[in-house]
């Protein structure tokens, strides 16, 4: 497989460090709130980067989840964005973090994104961080200022390894809304521990050799990382705001802790975008899952829309465009629906339906061709039972619903419509529903939906009040 690796800009065959297994680290969300579509969109390019690496390889797979020491801005500034999240909900710190772990899974669910081997949260690591940045000090590679542990990015030849940015543009410091600070021997320095910070209330504290505080952000991902993969990494996933400083910054302190380079490749994906700018959970429309799900999409809709594009480029998020994907998913679907699924399959040519579509995720997982090749296998003259062997071994990467859906079309056109007593069940929870909400029961509210959807029941708000869509 060839894949484009950051740090070296250019698209490279993937060789493991060890034959036939791959070690692989993404970072996680940080669960001060929902994920919008676009954290998802990275989730989705990373899941099917695993799934297909799968094929060829035994994989483990590692993320964090960042529940503490992220701060309101990526250069060590600002409020934390946990602490944030507690007191906009007026919960504890840890209640956040465990309500939106969960819903950061359910909508991983949902777009059937594979859960991770290993999933930690920082604040299960402590000791580990605190074991890193004293190892950090004792080499030299880092310093306390004003009661906090920064590391000494001019220790190292080259800094800028990832990121081949013009320094003085990202510099910390210089960048827009970011305030310098005064402990810092250089711009760049990052903290690995804070004691002290203008925001002073942090809810999460630990006992640590350089007094009462807690992490910094980037030194979580390194530690967790290597806690479960070791010192040897194969490739390290993001989004493409995560290389400066998040990323560079592990690398720094990475290599320092452990002497040698620590991963072969970076894989980057780019943003979603809406139509007016970057994706935000603050301005404009907060774009989740449950609100495309509200709107009546299929989520899996949502990830069939990210697939026909590539994760280099970025991709600009609209209804419209949205509505494309979901006429064109559902054609796909029915014209699977239509295949005969009787007969055996033949595996030699199930193979040779499904190599165009490997070729083009050998081609720096190119998804949108991969898809195209679902078409192509429509269009050839092979069985009904070859075509349907190669769809299913394609969504076993792809995982965008292809035969579960059309297995539904056809029972759906077999079945009688809803009867009665199922409608009227239905009509009694859009109704508690509606209840819980004007209680501003969110909770009640969305567990409804949740058991409705379990049962392949989704609810539509519209103007004219809510409607439902058995599948
Ligand atoms: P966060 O929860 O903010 O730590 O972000 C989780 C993941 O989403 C990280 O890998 C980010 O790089 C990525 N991300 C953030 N914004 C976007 C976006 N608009 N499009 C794609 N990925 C994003
Ligand atoms: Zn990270």
């Amino acid at each position: 497989m060839k894949i484009y690796n950051t740090q070296t800009r250019k698209i490279e065959e993937f060789v493991p460090n060890e034959p036939g297994k791959v070690k692989m680290y993404t970072c996680g969300p940080t669960v001060y709130h929902f994920a919008h579509i676009g954290n998802l969109r990275s989730y989705i390019e990373e899941d099917v980067l695993e799934k297909y690496l799968r094929r060829h390889y035994d994989v483990k797979r590692v993320m964090n989840i960042t529940d503490v020491g992220h701060l309101s801005s990526d250069a060590d500034t600002g409020e934390d964005k946990m602490l944030k999240g507690a007191k906009r909900e007026k919960k504890t710190v840890m209640e956040i973090a465990k309500f939106y772990t969960d819903a950061f899974f359910a909508d991983c669910k949902a777009l059937n994104i594979k859960r991770p081997d290993v999933v930690e949260p920082a604040t299960g690591c402590i000791p580990e961080f605190i074991e890193m940045v004293e190892k950090l000090i004792s080499e030299g590679y880092a310093y306390i200022a004003g009661g906090n542990v920064y590391f000494d990015t001019s220790k190292l030849s080259d800094y800028y390894v990832l990121s081949n940015h013009d320094a003085e543009d990202l510099e910390v410091g210089v960048r827009d809304g970011v305030e310098a600070d005064d402990n810092k021997k250089n711009k760049t320095d990052f903290v690995l521990w804070f004691t002290k910070s203008k925001f002073d209330d942090q809810e999460l504290k630990w006992d640590s050799p350089w007094g009462l505080g807690y992490p910094g952000w980037h030194i979580e991902c390194s530690a967790i990382c290597m806690k479960h993969l070791g010192d040897r990494l194969d490739i390290h996933c993001g989004g493409v705001d995560n290389i400066f400083p998040h990323h560079t910054n592990e690398i720094a302190q990475s290599e320092a802790y452990i002497g040698h380079k620590w991963c072969n490749y970076w894989f980057h994906i780019h943003h979603l975008n809406t139509t007016t700018g970057k994706m935000s959970k603050s301005k404009g429309e907060f774009l989740t899952v449950s609100l495309l799900r509200e709107k009546g999409y299929d989520p899996l809709v949502y990830r069939f829309f990210c697939l026909q594009s590539h994760y280099r480029k970025s991709l600009a998020f609209s209804y419209e465009a949205l509505d494309n994907a979901k006429i064109a998913y559902e054609k796909l679907i029915s014209r699977i629906a239509s295949l005969n699924a009787e007969g055996a399959a033949d595996e030699n040519k199930v193979k040779e339906l499904v190599s165009s579509f490997e070729s083009a995720l050998d081609n720096d997982l190119n998804t949108s061709l991969a898809i195209t090749a679902v078409y192509d296998v429509l269009k050839s003259d092979a069985s009904d039972a070859d075509k349907l062997a190669a769809i299913a071994d394609m969504d076993t990467v792809l995982s965008i619903g292809l035969i579960e859906a059309a297995n539904r079309v056809n029972e759906k056109a077999d079945a009688p419509a809803a009867d009665g007593e199922l409608a009227a069940w239905i009509e009694e929870m859009i109704a508690k529903r509606f209840d819980a909400k004007k209680e501003k029961n969110y909770a009640e509210a969305d567990r409804i939906r949740a058991e409705l959807s379990d049962k392949g029941i989704t609810l539509i708000d519209t103007k004219e009040g809510t409607k439902y869509e058995i599948k």
